[in-house]
């Protein structure tokens, strides 16, 4: 398992101008072998691999003594990196979908991180029992770093990155072994993400996960912050220093929410054996709606505030990062976590498994078969735990029986794959495992009979439920 570790780096003034000047030297490596592969391309249509450019860079240290300086591991990583950024652009081309975007040019003060090997040109904890850790970089030397919790594993690689203007980091990536899993508590939970401004999440127990949107709350400093920057003139000291009061509100909101979001996961991973949550598609939600020709040459209403709205809360609460967290969480405390597809979780009853788009009303879910009643995030969340117990009984199951059948044929024994694992009858029954969904379990309760006057068309079930309850 990989983990990673962040430390402050307090350099000194003139490591620091050492630091800025390493930064710069490998943007412009990177720029400039971005500037052959372009070349190559245009003029010979030929492309110009990750091994022929690491392959010059004994001969660029040896010319040019700028580059000389730093470690060749470095610079060689610098390089793996466009690599990987063309990697991912011939993979958007090959998918086709949208602009694939080339790989661009970094602009001065846009190129942040630098990674090297652990003791390839940078080697973490040089002093060893020194009550000050230091990180040793080759061209800058042995750097002050606050460290704040101590660090397990075999550190693999050593990254000096910049965040802001003048905040230095060191981020390790260590190598440990796998932790002894946390006891078993025997219970297990499914979670909804919930939308719009009610809370992050709810969970199949009736809990409340909280969305803290510090967002919001520092969306007015925020707003100061960038109305300064915009009064201030071009490559001003002033303006230098209203961007860091921007940059200062970004990072501290992001911090909070890191924070929050940390936590609550592992609230989650400590209490659950077994946790479910849906797949995210957070590219589709985030998009825009698509415009609804009105006919005459102009736009109906799409809903395209409301869903301006809702994307800003979606990014606000950070669902993908949460669940990120939560799969990181438990792989390392030895949890299941599992995701499902949520296709009609909101719309199926908890308590008997029918299914209809009209189930919902609002807030409350309210079953027009069973007439269960409860509310639409935690029915949901109930669903979602379902799905991901069915998933995981289908996974098992097909692990023992290929494992069964493997076993019957060495030994000659005809064992049917059905007859492998008999299914029992308290488990619900499921579809396919693609979309595994409850079909009716329990019988659903009879329709309450209400007499409808005979002047009214029929009322609406939802409708009719609410005026009794009115009265
Ligand atoms: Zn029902």
């Amino acid at each position: 398992m990989i983990r990673s570790y962040k430390f402050r780096l307090y350099p000194t003034s003139k490591q620091e101008d050492l630091l800025r000047a390493m930064l710069d030297d490998h943007r412009l490596l990177y720029n400039a072998a971005l500037q052959e592969r372009r070349e190559a391309w245009k003029r010979a249509r030929t492309g110009i691999s990750f091994a022929t450019q690491s392959s010059q860079l004994k001969d660029v240290r040896a010319d040019e003594s700028d580059y000389a300086r730093w470690s060749y591991d470095g610079l060689a990583w610098t390089l793996r990196r466009l690599e990987a950024a063309f990697q991912a652009f011939f993979r958007r081309v090959r998918a086709g979908a949208g602009k694939p975007g080339y790989p661009r040019f970094k602009g001065v003060g846009h190129f942040d991180t630098v990674i090297h090997r652990n003791g390839n040109g940078a080697k973490w904890g040089t002093i060893p029992h020194s009550v000050v850790t230091k990180v040793y970089i080759m061209g800058i030397g042995h750097i002050k770093v606050r460290q704040h919790r101590p660090v397990t594993g075999r550190v693999k690689t050593v990254a000096i990155k910049r965040e802001g203007r003048a905040r230095w980091f060191v981020v390790l990536a260590a190598e440990q072994e796998l932790p002894s899993p946390l006891p078993k508590t025997g219970t297990m939970i499914g979670i909804d993400l919930a939308t719009g401004s009610n809370g992050l999440a709810y969970t199949s127990l009736g809990e409340r996960i909280d969305n803290p949107a510090y967002g919001k709350a520092s969306r007015s400093r925020l707003a100061d912050a960038r109305r300064a920057l915009a009064r201030c003139q071009r490559g001003s000291k002033r303006r230098n220093k209203a961007r860091d009061r921007v940059t200062n509100v970004h990072r501290k909101v992001r911090n909070q929410r890191q924070d929050y979001l940390h936590k609550a996961a592992k609230r989650l991973v400590s209490r659950y054996d077994v946790i479910v949550a849906e797949k995210l598609n957070t590219a589709g939600l985030v998009r825009r709606p698509a415009p609804r020709p009105d006919g005459t040459g102009g736009y109906k209403p799409n809903g395209g505030s409301a869903k301006t709205g809702l994307n800003q809360s979606i990014l606000d609460a950070g669902w993908g990062h949460f669940l990120d967290v939560i799969r990181a969480k438990a792989e390392s405390a030895g949890r299941e976590f599992i995701q499902v597809d949520p296709t009609y979780t909101s719309q199926t009853c908890s308590a008997c498994g029918y299914r209809d788009a009209t189930n919902r009303s609002g807030k409350m879910f309210v079953c027009l078969s069973c007439w269960h009643r409860d509310d639409a995030d935690i029915n949901a969340a109930i669903n979602i735990l379902r799905a991901g117990l069915a998933l995981r009984d289908a996974t098992q199951a097909v692990v023992t029986r290929s494992r069964i059948t493997a076993k019957s044929q060495r030994e000659g024994l005809a064992v049917r794959p059905h007859e492998a694992r008999p299914l029992q009858a308290d488990r619900p029954l499921f579809l396919s495992t693609e979309q595994p969904y409850l079909l009716a379990r329990r019988e659903p309760r009879p329709h309450p009979v209400y007499e409808y006057p005979a002047h009214s068309d029929r009322p609406h079930p939802v409708l009719l439920f609410i005026e009794i309850h009115a009265i």
